[in-house]
């Protein structure tokens, strides 16, 4: 992924619309480019900004806030390739059992 890409989708993950797949690569870029890390820092504060429920408390911390969306991002990710971990280790079982079954 180049910055062009991780830029476009610097708003559809503010806003929770990539996949798995795509946040993991936005991420993965996100982690390796300032410039586009400061992007996102920016986008996401313009974006609690006009969020109401996000400016009600007066003084709220939107770099924790980022974090916060990042590291629960990534929580995500390594469920989700938990239960595809698991997905394949439980087709390995029915296919020994079916061929343990069968000979
Ligand atoms: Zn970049």
């Amino acid at each position: 992924m180049n910055c062009t890409d991780a830029n476009r989708m610097i708003i559809p993950f503010l806003k929770d619309q990539l996949s798995i797949h795509d946040t993991w690569l936005f991420l993965k870029h996100i982690r390796g480019c300032d410039a586009c890390r400061d992007e996102l820092d920016l986008e996401s504060i313009i974006l609690s900004a006009s969020d109401p429920d996000m400016t009600d408390a007066g003084s709220f911390d939107f770099s924790h806030h980022l974090d916060e969306l990042i590291l629960k991002k990534q929580q995500r990710i390594r469920t989700c390739m938990i239960t595809d971990l698991l997905d394949v280790f439980l087709l390995l079982v029915i296919f020994t059992v079916l061929l343990i079954g069968i000979f």
